[in-house]
């Protein structure tokens, strides 16, 4: 292709709303209606073309629209308001700038983590305070397809709350010259990928540029070349995401695409990908001048950042490499997001040599020890997930369950020590409820709830029990309008598809009479992953026929999804719920729409009455959709997987099959399908047309409930605050402690932990003495004595405890620990006594005594996997 420039021509924005750009320019108006409100009001019709994406507005619109807008009363009315809900948003005092005030108040750390592990003695740096959140996927907005499912809308829903709680925060992540595909289902139902090229102008993000105005870019090593890239920011309210992009004419055309399309491309294209995202993302850092001091991957295809901030301790600081990786953990956070396994990336050493052997010797490893750093010895490669999880302090799943199905899926890496106590925490996903509320609804809640329930820049949730003073039929009323404008939407959607492909008049006409917003309507919309089992309510067609077909109390289905280019199976199954939909007895009244985006999923579940989720347990880690339905007043049929066990509460929606575990998948399965059926014909239907005045009572007071209990605790105004109280502010702390006088407790653990490998396993308990023989009763003491050999160990550098908990199948669960204080020494050299007392409550326990390593320093108690339990008892 022959050369050439590119000049942009846009019109004059007149004075009077100049603003206009900078609002354009700041994904504040992903949730704020008010800006949005503006754009339509200039061409309602241009915004709908441009897909809702204001610089691409402002860049299309007529000079005469401008000025029309500019010289009308209303309309500047509306855009000073707009303005000053900005700029109030921007400078309001947040939740992190009260936390930082009442820290510096008492020159300490505040009571903030409820983990105080040695919080009291720490000054909190707070200026100097940055979280760096790296993650492949940020879904912030339909104008811009950077994500492909779950994981991308819920960074991008982190970015948001991280701006509304005022955290000093930046995201990292690469932008995508494709994107994520765009589905398009032709005639045979088959699913099309197409992959736009999205012109980079046209999006609300600004290049990096040095002092003197020349873009800046960061080089990365890839096999026998290097690889540029220059920086994009994107702003998110008061935040920053940076975005890498190797489309550059230095790079060769294969490097170019390596920035070209999200998840794309074969093993080669992956991991230079996640080079580019790890490594690459940390000098994008260090040529903006930033120097985080919490660093949070999430989900494995970042980890490689680890590689890059060894090499810097290494190479930079000069500090040997067990140093260097105990200044990595120090300060850094890992969330895994699934349980699938070809979610976690696993390179062979092979490639993994040609990527990074021009690293081993400066880093000053081996090529085995090198490999070790995260070799997963099942799959026989270089593991990301590992990678992650060995070098963070933090480490935590996004749902309680899903915390716990982590723990035993990494327990192999803690050999000895009890499944519960394996250090990965759970931090249960949210949603960016302003993002996701209808603005029909927010008004209601505006209404009624008082105008401080949007006050996101608050700790405090608002008090959604107010959703009761709203009136039972203005609810339903607003759920009703908010059904037909999503019938409408999926009608017309319908309509153009068969357009395109060419379809006969009739078939497009036939449309109009798709769907009718006076009938139960059931949404599934998800990627089509199997795991997630789309087809589960297909497994009886005639008694899924009877179903729909019910002459006075019917009930329709919305689909929608994709399936990943590589699965096939799960475009299968499109195809098949396709063909499904066109058969007689279902034809409009099961749906597919294709092309599942943002802009769809708001329709879909702001505007159905059931949000239907059938995961196969526990494959499911958390799920946010349904959240957003929730919100919205939808009702949540889910299987007990993810985040509903946590949620469910009998009233606030409904729950499919059993909150335990099948031996197998089909028993599984079909357990499941009886469990949605009887679901369906017995529970949802009956209350659903059980209406007086065009109004079900009781569901509406299912739905209020829903509301209530979901919307305050599954948001991420909740979840970051906990990310930032259990994880942030400790990583910032442990980041100033470890980085002290030249690295020094990281020299000091680093001994340690190797001291405690080496001579480990002199320790032993050599008695354990008890008060009581069997039976004793509630108010007296259990007194335990211990007498341990702990060899060369100091004393200092273990913690002797009684471990004792309910009595199972499978040993000690629901475990309680409480140290043992030294006594003195017994008559051996080397032997000390140590004891206690425990209060037991009524029951039956079991208990035991243990040594485990201490160091203040440690992240938490297994840091090091070490532990020495009483052998006989
Ligand atoms: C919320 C959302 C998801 C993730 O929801 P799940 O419950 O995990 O399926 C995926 N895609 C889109 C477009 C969404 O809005």
């Amino acid at each position: 292709m022959f050369p050439f420039r590119t000049v942009t021509v846009t019109p004059r924005l007149p004075g009077e709303i100049r603003r206009l750009r900078e609002l354009a320019y700041n994904l504040y108006f992903s949730w704020n209606n008010c800006v949005v409100d503006l754009f339509k009001a200039i061409n309602q019709d241009l915004w709908e073309e441009v897909y809702h994406n204001p610089v691409h507005f402002l860049l299309r619109v007529n000079e005469a629209d401008l000025q029309r807008a500019a010289a009308s009363e209303q309309f500047l009315n509306q855009y000073r308001q707009a303005v000053d809900s900005f700029d109030i948003y921007m400078q309001k005092k947040t939740w992190y700038d009260k936390y930082i005030e009442r820290a510096g108040a008492t020159g300490h750390q505040v009571s903030e983590t409820p983990d105080n592990s040695g919080g009291d003695r720490l000054n909190i740096a707070g200026g100097n305070s940055l979280v760096a959140y790296f993650s492949a996927e940020f879904g912030l907005h339909e104008s811009y397809p950077t994500y492909s499912g779950g994981l991308g809308l819920l960074a991008g829903d982190h970015c948001k709350a991280a701006s509304d709680l005022g955290l000093p925060f930046v995201g990292v992540g690469l932008l995508y010259k494709h994107g994520y595909f765009t589905q398009l289902i032709n005639r045979e139902g088959r699913q099309e990928a197409h992959y736009h090229y999205q012109n980079f102008s046209k999006l609300p993000i600004t290049l990096a540029l040095d002092s003197s105005g020349r873009e800046l870019v960061v080089t990365v090593e890839l096999p026998g070349r290097q690889v540029q890239a220059r920086i994009w920011q994107i702003k998110v309210g008061r935040i920053n995401i940076l975005f890498l992009d190797a489309d550059l004419p230095v790079n060769s055309h294969e490097d170019r695409e390596l920035t070209g399309q999200l998840y794309g491309g074969d093993q080669e294209t992956r991991i230079g990908q996640e080079i580019l995202l790890g490594m690459g993302g940390v000098k994008a850092l260090r040529a903006l001048g930033l120097a985080p001091t919490v660093w949070h991957i999430n989900e494995g295809h970042a980890a490689f950042l680890q590689v890059e901030r060894l090499r810097e301790f290494v190479e930079d600081k000069g500090l040997p490499v067990g140093v260097a990786l105990e200044a990595l953990r120090a300060d850094s956070l890992f969330t895994t997001h699934t349980p699938v396994p070809a979610g976690h990336d696993v390179f062979s050493p092979e490639m993994i040599d040609r990527y990074f052997s021009y690293l081993y010797q400066r880093l000053g490893l081996t090529r085995e020890q090198f490999l070790q750093l995260a070799y997963d010895d099942a799959r026989g490669g270089f593991n990301m997930t590992l990678l992650a999880l060995n070098h963070c302090g933090f480490c935590n799943g996004v749902s309680k369950l899903h915390g716990a199905v982590s723990r035993s899926m990494f327990h192999y890496l803690y050999p000895n020590i009890p499944l519960e106590e394996v250090p990965i925490g759970h931090v249960t996903n949210g949603v960016h409820t302003l993002t996701w509320l209808a603005p029909e609804m927010r008004k209601l809640f505006n209404k009624h709830l008082g105008e401080e329930w949007k006050d996101c820049a608050s700790s405090v949730a608002p008090d959604w029990h107010r959703v009761d003073d709203i009136p039972d039929h203005e609810l339903w009323e607003v759920h009703m309008e908010l059904k037909e404008k999503m019938v409408h939407f999926a009608r017309r959607h319908v309509a153009q598809q068969r357009v395109r492909n060419h379809e006969t008049l009739e078939r497009v006409k036939e449309v109009e009479n798709y769907l009718r917003p006076g009938v139960l309507t059931i949404g599934f919309a998800r990627r089509f992953a199997t795991y997630k089992r789309a087809g589960l309510l297909f497994r009886d067609k005639y008694r899924l026929a009877s179903l729909v077909n019910n002459s006075e109390r019917p009930v329709q289905f919305i689909f929608a999804g994709k399936a990943h280019p590589a699965d096939q199976p799960g475009q299968d199954l499109i195809e098949f719920i396709y063909d499904m939909a066109a058969e007689d007895r279902f034809r409009g009244k099961i749906v597919f729409l294709e092309n599942y985006d943002i802009n769809i999923s708001r329709y879909l579940l702001q505007g159905v009455d059931v949000w239907l989720n059938t995961p196969r347990r526990p494959m499911e880690a958390s799920g946010t959709s349904g959240m957003k339905a929730a919100v919205n007043g939808v009702l949540n049929c889910s299987v007990l997987d993810g985040w509903w066990p946590e949620a469910y509460n009998g009233n606030n929606g409904f729950a499919v099959g059993e909150d335990w575990d099948f031996p197998d998948d089909d028993a599984r399965d079909q357990h499941d399908f009886y469990s949605l059926y009887s679901l369906l014909e017995k529970v949802i239907v009956p209350a659903y047309y059980d209406q007086t005045d065009g109004m079900p009572g009781k569901w509406v007071s299912w739905m209020k409930e829903s509301v209530k209990t979901i919307a305050p605790h599954f948001s991420t105004r909740r979840m970051v605050l906990e990310y930032a109280r259990n994880y942030y502010l400790q990583a910032d702390q442990r980041n100033q402690i470890f980085s002290a006088d030249g690295y020094q407790v990281c020299s000091e653990l680093c001994q340690l932990k190797y001291f405690l490998r080496e001579h480990w396993n002199h320790i032993r308990i050599i008695g354990v003495e008890a008060s009581c023989a069997e039976s004793m009763h509630p108010e007296e003491k259990l007194r335990v004595r211990a007498t341990v050999e702990l060899g060369p160990v100091p004393r200092d550098n273990v913690c002797v405890e009684i471990v004792y908990g309910e009595v199972t199948r499978r040993g000690l669960q629901s475990i309680n620990t409480l140290p043992l204080h030294e006594e003195g020494t017994a008559g051996s050299a080397g032997q000390v006594i140590y004891s206690g007392d425990v209060s037991l409550p009524q029951g039956t326990f079991g208990y035991t005594v243990r040594v485990r390593p201490y160091s203040p320093n440690f992240a938490h108690h297994f840091e090091l996997p070490l532990v020495c339990w009483a052998l006989s008892l």
